[in-house]
């Protein structure tokens, strides 16, 4: 059997430790707010028996409605990863170039070599944030997706509008601009850049969103991108058919519903964010300005260590040796462990 060596090579996508049963799970940028009632309601009695519908019209009409846009503005994916690997695919084959920042979010390599393509990183500023004119300038005529995530896992750094647009004016735009918004809702900082603004701005630009965060959703798999017809026609052509659930599509019908609810809860974790980067920057640490729902702790050489001392303490996080640690804001009974056990190790770096 002659497998694709680079597929072959690739590593597992990490999940982080399973926690146990007492532990924090820190480790997946998850939703700690139990499922609302709604959502579990309507996912159950469901005709499992049947297809769900391919094309995940209610949604789109639903989510089209909101962005004011069309519904064929509107691709609906098994998650936004999902969403992301189908406009790869769809744009970047052999040998083309997907240019994106790293540190960034981990599943970014792995899509881009599945597609056959070849991805380009553009390191980090010293800041930890997304690097534009270094990204711009890596720029080739080999270059078919650029990708920006914003805010940025893990860093939880964001790109500015300003120098987004600057962006957006200097490069082709024969080139597909993804602007990863994972974790759009936590955004408090009103200067950075907002793709539900800039919808039909530009004919090359799809702003990616999700379900899981937000909304609670990460297990039963649903984001969507909005953007351009014609590229989103390609996405669709590019998808597993019917991998969006029938209990993912009730599932979100019923979280819009509750909307003003679940973004409640959006705003009690993004002041709990807020409140943990104070007490870690008092306590001496260099964190970047995280409007994600997790913050990044720059642990260097130290990382493992200092992991596995989380870890003990009974909070299970995210390690990317040697550079440093992601943590998930979760429970509220989760950050004082947090902050008596980085208070304690960064005497140690
Ligand atoms: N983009 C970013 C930046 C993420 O951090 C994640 C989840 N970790 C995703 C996309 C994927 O989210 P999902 O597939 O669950 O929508």
């Amino acid at each position: 059997m002659r497998l694709r060596p680079e597929i072959v090579a690739l590593p597992a996508y990490k999940q982080g430790k399973p926690a146990a049963a007492d532990a924090f799970k820190l480790s997946s940028n998850e939703n700690p707010f139990p499922p609302h009632p709604a959502v579990l309601a309507a996912i159950r009695d469901l005709d499992i028996n049947r297809y769900p519908d391919a094309s995940a019209l209610a949604v789109r009409e639903r989510l089209a409605a909101r962005h004011g846009v069309t519904t064929d503005e509107v691709v609906v994916g098994a998650g936004s990863v999902s969403v992301l690997s189908q406009l790869i695919s769809a744009a970047a084959g052999a040998g083309d170039e997907v240019v994106h920042a790293w540190r960034s979010f981990e599943a970014y390599p792995g899509l881009i070599t599945v597609a056959g393509a070849v991805g380009v990183r553009v390191p980090l500023t010293e800041d930890a944030r997304h690097d534009l004119p270094a990204m711009r300038d890596a720029i080739t005529d080999r270059s078919r997706v650029l990708i920006i995530c914003s805010p940025n896992n893990p860093t939880g750094t964001v790109v500015g509008a300003q120098e987004f647009a600057e962006l957006m004016a200097a490069v082709p735009p024969s080139l597909l601009v993804v602007l990863d918004e994972a974790y759009a809702e936590f955004v408090r900082d009103s200067s950075a850049v907002d793709g539900a603004a800039l919808l039909r701005r530009y004919p090359n630009l799809v702003v990616l969103r999700t379900f899981s965060k937000a909304y609670g959703l990460a297990g039963l798999r649903v984001g969507y991108g909005i953007g351009p017809v014609p590229i989103l026609d390609a996405a669709r052509s590019a998808a597993i058919p019917l991998s969006v659930t029938e209990a993912a599509q009730r599932a979100v019908l019923a979280a819009l519903e509750v909307e003003d609810e679940l973004l409640a809860n959006v705003g009690v974790l993004a002041a709990r964010c807020a409140r943990v980067q104070e007490a870690l920057r008092e306590q001496g640490w260099a964190v970047p300005v995280s409007q994600g729902n997790f913050v990044w702790l720059p642990t260097g050489d130290g990382t493992s260590r200092i992991a596995e001392a989380l870890g003990a303490a009974g909070l299970v996080v995210r390690a990317f040796p040697p550079e440093g640690i992601r943590v998930s804001i979760g429970e509220e009974e989760s950050v004082a462990t947090l902050l008596r056990i980085c208070g304690e190790v960064v005497r140690t770096l």
